[in-house]
């Protein structure tokens, strides 16, 4: 991934102040990450708690349908979005029936 460089000390808001609120999304942050969830679509459940936990607004849901192999129809699947995850694992610890694995980045 390409990066602008980055502004010097002296254009940062006085006190580091934000002073655009909602520019995260500005700036991805998945190239911090070590590690790297993956979301098994048999196992989830689709309860959402990765969601609720999830530091970085990165669980999102997909209109995706999915059947698992024992006939179980879900109407939509769970996903990671990759550009803002920064593998905090929070998601993988607070998952109920451990549909997450969490696997080495590679770059
Ligand atoms: S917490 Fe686990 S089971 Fe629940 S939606 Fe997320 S991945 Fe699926
Ligand atoms: S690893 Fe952390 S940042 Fe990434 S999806 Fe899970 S809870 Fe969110």
């Amino acid at each position: 991934m390409s990066r602008k460089p980055l502004p010097g000390w002296k254009s940062l808001s006085l006190g580091g102040s934000i002073v655009e609120p909602g520019n995260s999304v500005q700036r991805p942050t998945g190239d911090w990450r070590v590690y790297k969830p993956i979301i098994n679509q048999e196992k989830c459940v689709r309860c959402l708690l990765c969601w609720v936990y999830c530091p970085d607004m990165s669980i999102y849901i997909i209109d995706k349908p999915y059947r698992t192999s024992m006939g179980r129809e879900w109407k939509f699947s769970v996903e990671v979005d990759y550009n803002f995850c920064k593998g905090c694992g929070i998601c993988v610890e607070e998952c109920p029936v451990k549909a997450i694995d969490f696997i080495e980045e590679v770059k």
